[in-house]
C-alpha cells in the first residue's frame, strides 16, 4: 500500500460523472470564456470565504499579481512578505515591478511574524503580503493594526486557505484583498490552472476585473495596462461541481490532523499547534523534526508519501539573490526549511491508511532515537 501526499485523480474519480456532464455542457454551449459558470463561481466562492467580491483569474499566481496591481502596488514600491512560502508570493511582487522585502516567520505557525514587520518599513513601503500557510489563517488582527498605523495595503496570499477561518469569518473579509489558487492539489482544485482575487471594496474590485481582461473598462477602451488572465468556463464548471464538497473535505482534513496530533503527542516532534479562534483547514499537516531527512526516507521505505514545503527559503534562491540577502538573515525561515515535513492528510485517506501513517511515523521516530 502506497499512500500519496496528494491524489487529485481520486477526487476526480469520485465525481467523474458530474464532472463529465459539466464539461460536456460547456462544450455544447459553445461559450468558453467569461460565461455563466464563471459568473456563478464568482458569486459562490465569495460566500464560502466571507468576501464581498470575487474575480476569477488564470492562476493563484495571477491572483496575487492582480491583487497587488489593483491595490496600486507598482514600480518603486516595497512589499513586506515572508521568505517561507511557495515562490509565487515573492515572484508576483516582482512581476508588478515592486521590490519584495522579506521578514522572518514565527516558528510556531510558520507565518510572517507580525513582530518582525515594523522594522522593515521604509518610506517606500506600500503593502504587506502575508501568506495563510498550510491552511491556517495568519495573525490577521496584528497585521491589520500595523497596516492601519502605517497606511499600508494588506493583501493575503490565501492560496492554501480556502474555507479557513479566524473568529468564524473566512479569509475574504480581512485586509484589502485575499487570493486563492485552484491548482489541482489545492483544497479546491480544478483540472488545470485557476485562481481568484477576493476583495471587500467595490472600486478595487472593478479595477481587478478590468485588469484580468487587458485593463479594459468598456468594449475596446483601456484604462490600464492589464493582463490576459481569465478563468475559462470548463474550469469554472468543474470547480462548481467540487465547491459544495469543500466544507466536508476541509473537515475531513481537520479530523485527520486531530487524529495525528493525538497519536504523536508523546513523540519528539513539533506538531501543528491548534490556536483558539482559528479554523485550520490543513492544506498540509506539517510537523518539524531535526532528523527530517532520515524520517522522510524511513516513511518512504514504508510506503508513506511525505513532502517538504519548502526545502529552501526564497531569500536564498538563485533567482532572488540579487535582493541582497544571505544565509542567517532569516533564521526561523531557514530552520523551518531544514526541519519541516508534511504528511498525507487528504480527505480521501481511509482509516486503515491513516493508521498506517501513524504506525510508520511512530516506528521511524523510535528507530531514529
Ligand atoms: C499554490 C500557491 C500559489 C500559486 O498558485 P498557482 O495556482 O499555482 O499559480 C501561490 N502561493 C501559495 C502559498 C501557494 O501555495
Amino acid at each position: 500500500m502506497a499512500i500519496p501526499l496528494a491524489n487529485p485523480k481520486a477526487q476526480y474519480l469520485a465525481l467523474r460523472d458530474e464532472i463529465s456532464k459539466a464539461v460536456q455542457d460547456v462544450l455544447d454551449s459553445g461559450q468558453f470564456i467569461l460565461g455563466p459558470n464563471v459568473t456563478a463561481l464568482e458569486a459562490e466562492v465569495p460566500v464560502v470565504c466571507d468576501a464581498k467580491y470575487g474575480i476569477s483569474v488564470n492562476s493563484g499566481t495571477d491572483a496575487i499579481v492582480i491583487a497587488l496591481a489593483a491595490c496600486g502596488v507598482g514600480p518603486g514600491d516595497e512589499v513586506i512578505t515572508t521568505p517561507f512560502t511557495f515562490v509565487a508570493t515573492t515572484e508576483a511582487i516582482i512581476i508588478v515591478g515592486a521590490t519584495p522585502v522579506h521578514a522572518d516567520i514565527s516558528p510556531v505557525d510558520f507565518n510572517l511574524d507580525p513582530d518582525k514587520i515594523e522594522e522593515k518599513i521604509t518610506p517606500k513601503t506600500k503593502a504587506i503580503l502575508p501568506v495563510h500557510l498550510y491552511g491556517q489563517c495568519a495573525d490577521v488582527e496584528k497585521y491589520e493594526a500595523i497596516a492601519k498605523k502605517h497606511n499600508l495595503k494588506l493583501i493575503f496570499d490565501g492560496a492554501q486557505a480556502i474555507g479557513s477561518k479566524y473568529k468564524d469569518k473566512g479569509i475574504g473579509c480581512y485586509g484589502d484583498a485575499a487570493t486563492l489558487s485552484f491548482y489541482p492539489t489545492k483544497n479546491l482544485g480544478g483540472c488545470g490552472d485557476g485562481g481568484m482575487v477576493l476583495i471587500p471594496d467595490e472600486e478595487t474590485a472593478i479595477k481587478a476585473k478590468s485588469l484580468r481582461f487587458h485593463g479594459m473598462d468598456a468594449t475596446y477602451s483601456y484604462q490600464y495596462v492589464g493582463y490576459c488572465s481569465r478563468l475559462d468556463e470548463i474550469q469554472a464548471a468543474i470547480l462548481r461541481v467540487k465547491l459544495p464538497k469543500l466544507k466536508e473535505w476541509n473537515q475531513a482534513r481537520a479530523d485527520n490532523a486531530a487524529y495525528y496530533i493525538e497519536a504523536f503527542k508523546d513523540l519528539p516532534l513539533q506538531l501543528p499547534v491548534p490556536k483558539p479562534d482559528y479554523y485550520h483547514i490543513y492544506h498540509q499537516f506539517t510537523l518539524r523534526s531535526p532528523k527530517r531527512d532520515e524520517l522522510k526516507a524511513k516513511l518512504a521505505q514504508r510506503g508513506v508519501g511525505s513532502a517538504v514545503f519548502y526545502p529552501h527559503p526564497l531569500h536564498l534562491q538563485q533567482a532572488y539573490l540579487y535582493l541582497g540577502y544571505k544565509p542567517g538573515d532569516f533564521p526561523e525561515a531557514e530552520k523551518a526549511a531544514a526541519e519541516c515535513l508534511s504528511l498525507p492528510v487528504l480527505p480521501e485517506l481511509t482509516a486503515a491508511e491513516r493508521d498506517l501513517v501513524v504506525k510508520s511515523v511512530r516506528e521511524a521516530v523510535l528507530e531514529l532515537r
